[in-house]
C-alpha cells in the first residue's frame, strides 16, 4: 500500500476521523510512510486525513528534517487546558504555497498514545503546540483557514478558488472519483482500524 498526499479540496479533509481501536504492523508502515512523506515534503506534520486515512493518527516534527528535533508519531490524541493565545504563520502539505496569520492556545495539555502504545501525557507550548493543535484540527475535519479572521483569509480566497475549480473539473472529466465514492472508499478502513 502507497500512500500519497491529497490536496484541497479532497473530501476526506473535511471528515472526522475515528479513534483507532488496533495497532498492528500494517499501521507501524503507515506511520513509517507518513513520516517519509512529511520529510520528503519539507513539512512539519502530516495527519491521517491528507493521506486519505480517516484514522485518529499524525506525524510530526518541529523541526522538519530527519534525525533533528523531535519526532513524533500520536494516535488518538487529546487537547485539553488550553492557555494564553498566540498569531503565528501556518502553512500546509495539502495546500500548497498557501500561507496565513492563525491564532491558537500559546500551550495545550496532550493526551495521546505513542505507536507503541504507551500513553502520553505533557503539556507543550511554542511552535510544537502550534503543530500539535494544526494536525489534531485536521482529524476532526478543519483546516488552518477557517480559523483565520475573516480580513486575513480573503487574501487567500482566490488561491483556494483556483484549488477547487481545478479540483472540480477533474472530477467533471472523470479523472477523480466524485466525493460521494471518494468518501464510501474510505469503508475498509474503519472496519480494520476503528
Ligand atoms: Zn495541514
Amino acid at each position: 500500500m502507497q500512500l500519497s498526499i491529497i490536496s484541497y479540496p479532497h473530501p476526506t479533509l473535511r471528515i472526522r476521523s475515528k479513534p483507532i481501536r488496533r495497532v498492528n504492523k500494517e499501521l507501524r508502515n503507515i506511520a513509517a510512510q507518513m513520516l517519509d512523506l512529511m520529510y520528503e515534503a519539507e513539512g512539519v506534520g502530516l495527519a491521517a486525513n491528507q493521506v486519505n486515512l480517516p484514522i485518529r493518527i499524525f506525524v510530526a516534527n518541529p523541526a522538519g528534517e530527519r534525525g533533528d528535533g523531535e519526532e513524533l508519531v500520536l494516535l488518538n490524541p487529546e487537547l485539553q487546558m488550553p492557555k494564553g493565545n498566540v498569531t503565528g504563520q501556518e502553512g500546509c502539505l495539502s495546500l500548497p504555497g498557501i500561507y496565513g496569520q492563525v491564532k491558537r492556545p500559546k500551550s495545550i495539555r496532550l493526551s495521546a498514545f505513542d505507536i507503541q502504545g504507551n500513553p502520553v501525557d505533557r503539556v507543550v507550548d511554542g511552535f510544537l503546540a502550534r503543530v500539535i493543535q494544526h494536525e489534531n484540527d485536521h482529524l476532526d475535519g478543519v483546516m488552518f483557514f477557517d480559523r483565520m479572521t475573516e480580513e486575513a483569509k480573503r487574501e487567500i480566497d482566490d488561491q483556494l478558488h483556483e484549488l477547487e475549480t481545478v479540483f472540480e473539473s477533474k472530477q467533471n472529466t472523470g479523472g477523480i472519483a466524485n466525493n460521494e465514492q471518494l468518501i464510501a472508499e474510505l469503508d475498509p478502513w474503519y472496519e480494520k482500524y476503528t
